[in-house]
Order: C-alpha cells, then sequence, then structure tokens
C-alpha cells in the first residue's frame, strides 16, 4: 500500500512541476514581449494578439514532438503564421545542395573595415560585386552597364540610404515620399522613424498632387498585390526609386532587363537568404551613389564582410547552375515549380471556399525560362467576399494570422499571405481555407 501511495505521489509531482514549468517558460515570454513592446522587430508592436498566437505556436514546436502540449494540438488547429514573408520555403533546395555552398572562413580573414579602398563603394567585396553582374546577365533581369554597385545590410538599408542621397538638403520643407497603395507597409514606418527634416512619407501616390519635388517608390512586382508597376505621378520633378526585390523569374516573366537610375534588389527574395541581411543597389548617378556609401558609412561603417562572401558564393552556385548541364535542376526551375504548384493550390482552395477572392494575373513570355506563365507573386492580395469586413481579423479567429490592408493604405477587407513558407505550413493553411465557410 505505501509502495503505490509513493509511486501515486512522484507521478503527481512530476505532472505538477511539468505544469509548473510550462506556466514558467509561458509567462517569461509574455512578460518579455510586454517589456520591449516588441514582435520580433517587425514594426508591429499593436500586433499583441497575434504575438500572443505566434509564441504559444513556437513554443508548442519547440517541445519535443512526444510532448502532451504538441499532442494536443493537431495540425488542424494549429496557429499558421504567414504574416511575414519569411522565405523558409527555400531551405530545403539549399539543403539538397550540400556543400556546394558551404563557406569556411578562417579567423584571421575579412578582419579590415575595408574591402577595396579603390572602389566608390570602399566596402563591397569585388567578389560579390562580381557575382552579382553576372547573374543579372544571366537572368537578364537588369542592365548592369555604367551602373555603381552599392551593397546594404538588406535592401531595408539601401532604402534609407537612397532616401538620404535623394533628398535636397537646402529644401525648408522635408521632400514627400509616396508610393501607390497598396504599398509595402514598412516605407512609411521606416521613412518617418526618425522624424528627418529631410524627407517625410506622403502617402498614397495616386492622390498625390503637390508641386515641387517629391520621392516615388515604385516596386515591381508590387508587395503585397503582385503586379508589375511604373511610376504614377505625373509631376515633374520626381526622383524615382525602384525597389525590385521580386522582380527574378519565380515569381513574375522576365520580359526584359530593367533600367532604371535607381534599382534595389535583395537575397532575401531571389535566393531566400534572409538571415545574411544582403542587398544591393544598382545607381546610375556616381553623386548618389557616393551619398548612399557615405550614409552606410555613417550608419554601419559597411556591410558585413562574411555575409557578402557567403551571398557572392550562393550567386555563384545559382548562375553556374542556370548554364550548366544541370538546367533542370536549377534553383529558379525549382523555386518556380514550388510558386506554380502553391499558385494553382491556392486556387483551388479559394474556388471550394467561395468566401475569398484573388487576382488574376495576364501571362507573358519569360526571357529566361523561356516560356509563358502568369505572374505567381511571393505574396496572395487575399479579399474577403461578402459582409466580412475586416479580413485580418476573420482570419485570425481561423488561427490564420496575415497583415490586413491597413498596413497597406487600402481596405481591410483586404490581407496579404506570405506564400514563401515551409510545405508543411503551407499545405495545412490551403487545406484550412479551402474549409472555412462563414
Ligand atoms: N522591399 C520589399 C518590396 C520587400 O518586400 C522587402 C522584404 N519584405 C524588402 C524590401 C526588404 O528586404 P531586405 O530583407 O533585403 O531588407
Amino acid at each position: 500500500m505505501a509502495y503505490i501511495l509513493s509511486v501515486f505521489a512522484v507521478r503527481n509531482l512530476l505532472v505538477l512541476s511539468l505544469a509548473l514549468n510550462v506556466s514558467l517558460i509561458l509567462r517569461v515570454l509574455l512578460l518579455h514581449d510586454s517589456q520591449d513592446g516588441s514582435f520580433n522587430g517587425f514594426f508591429f508592436a499593436e500586433q499583441k494578439e497575434e504575438a500572443l498566437a505566434t509564441k504559444i505556436t513556437r513554443l508548442s514546436s519547440s517541445v519535443a514532438p512526444s510532448s502532451s502540449l504538441t499532442m494536443a494540438q493537431g495540425d488542424e488547429d494549429r496557429v499558421i503564421n504567414l504574416d511575414h514573408g519569411d522565405p523558409t520555403m527555400y531551405e530545403s533546395y539549399w539543403q539538397k545542395k550540400g556543400d556546394e555552398t558551404t563557406v569556411v572562413i578562417p579567423g584571421w580573414q575579412f578582419m579590415s573595415y575595408f574591402s577595396d579602398a579603390t572602389r566608390l563603394c570602399w566596402f563591397l567585396e569585388p567578389e560579390f560585386a562580381k557575382q552579382i553582374v553576372r547573374l543579372h546577365n544571366v537572368v537578364g533581369n537588369a542592365v548592369t552597364e555604367n551602373r555603381h554597385i552599392v551593397v546594404g545590410t538588406g535592401s531595408t538599408q539601401l532604402f534609407q540610404a537612397a532616401l538620404y542621397a535623394l533628398s535636397p538638403c537646402a529644401e525648408a520643407e522635408p521632400i514627400s515620399v509616396v508610393s501607390a497603395a497598396p504599398y509595402y507597409s514598412s516605407y512609411p514606418l521606416i521613412t518617418d522613424c526618425l522624424k528627418s527634416r529631410l524627407y517625410k512619407w506622403a502617402g498614397d501616390a495616386r492622390s498625390f498632387s503637390k508641386n515641387g519635388p517629391y520621392i516615388e517608390l515604385v516596386t515591381s512586382p508590387n508587395n503585397p498585390d503582385g503586379f508589375a508597376r511604373r511610376s504614377v505621378v505625373n509631376g515633374s520633378e520626381g526622383i524615382l526609386i525602384h525597389d525590385l526585390a521580386y522582380y527574378w523569374p519565380q515569381y513574375t516573366p522576365i520580359s526584359s532587363p530593367a533600367n532604371y537610375d535607381l534599382m534595389l534588389f535583395t537575397v532575401s527574395k531571389s535566393t531566400g537568404h534572409a538571415g545574411m541581411r544582403i542587398g544591393w543597389a544598382l545607381v546610375k548617378d556616381e553623386d548618389v551613389a557616393r551619398k548612399m556609401t557615405k550614409y552606410i558609412e555613417i550608419n554601419t561603417i559597411g556591410v558585413s564582410k562574411d555575409s557578402q562572401v557567403r551571398a557572392a558564393k550562393v550567386l555563384k552556385v545559382i548562375s553556374d547552375n542556370s548554364e550548366g548541364p544541370n538546367e533542370g535542376d536549377s534553383f529558379f526551375e525549382f523555386s518556380y515549380r514550388v510558386m506554380a504548384k502553391r499558385w494553382k493550390q491556392l486556387r483551388e482552395a479559394v474556388q471550394q471556399s467561395g468566401l475569398f477572392s484573388v487576382s488574376d494575373f495576364p501571362p507573358q513570355l519569360c526571357m529566361f525560362l523561356n516560356r509563358v506563365f502568369e505572374p505567381q507573386p511571393a505574396f496572395a492580395w487575399i479579399k474577403c467576399e461578402g459582409d466580412i469586413e475586416d479580413c485580418e481579423s476573420f482570419l485570425r479567429g481561423k488561427k490564420i494570422l496575415t497583415r490586413g490592408g491597413k498596413h497597406f493604405g487600402v481596405n481591410p477587407k483586404y490581407v496579404r499571405i506570405s506564400m514563401l513558407d515551409r510545405d508543411k505550413n503551407y499545405e495545412t493553411f490551403v487545406r484550412r481555407l479551402s474549409t472555412i465557410r462563414s
């Protein structure tokens, strides 16, 4: 009897301590969040509910698969976070490539601040510059002749460097910065973050009518809606920044090389290596390129050489495979196929549900893949039909986290959904979407 009692007590103690541990971890995580008021630094402090739901998902997925938490939460009622455009879909390709893109850096290498002091952009690694030009030539998506390359810590830093470089400094008022709605939700936040006296966010480019100079951001294909874009403001003193983060063949047919004064690219959405934090700008005007370089010098004294070397290797492998005998296994073939499959699944799910709609895109010839196809954007821009006014809240109720239209300067009937998550999450998402009735 005493033996049975003692076993029972030990069991009870174990269960009690497990429950206490889980609640303790939850409290620590949530307390931490409420203290700094931020959510992964993604500019959405107001999304407390999502943060909570995400923490719970993260916690449950970090516990071993045999734990009771995971077993109790089946795939069907798991929270799916498709708010951020985190490009984890690409992991499986690079995993298959094994050591082809592995970079080993001895401890004594890349210690200097300088990469090539004779260059305009003195912190740009020569090998990275070479691979950027090569990849653009292989894909045919941008003109690189007579351009200066400026490297940045992601194109996010380059966007800020471009604002700094393009803003007239002798004006009494800050220059207006506009973009046609729906625009990338980070533009207004980044532009007004420091309340600069050089530049100021002025909203939707379509309703902008102020005289004088302005900066227009043209994102093509556009984040969030995927459409190809041109500038829309009809002023004579416009300065354009072309954000071409998604002008790659897995997302849209490459019809001709982009040929603009200031073009921004990033590895985050081209190769999927968002964590490297590497972007590059192709800049026609030498003075603008110099000022952008100056901004990055003042801001971070250059850009991680380790990341540039790693990025150079990844771009090289993509170019080698796109041109070589294993073309069928190339990065863009793989990513094109995944995106095509996902868009097909999404359209089927939207049709089955009947509560949502997504745009159709006109097909075009891709000069790089040599086939005609419809754009298959990195984000789905979904509209809730009928009397659902707030699509983000509606989907949150179904445990699908998205980013609502108001962040992009439009109606809350729209949401943006990342199409770049891992297979398992994406599959669960489309399955759930197809079953939503009301
Ligand atoms: N521009 C656009 C249009 C984007 O969608 C993103 C990423 N969401 C960026 C820039 C930022 O890219 P990076 O990771 O290089 O800072």
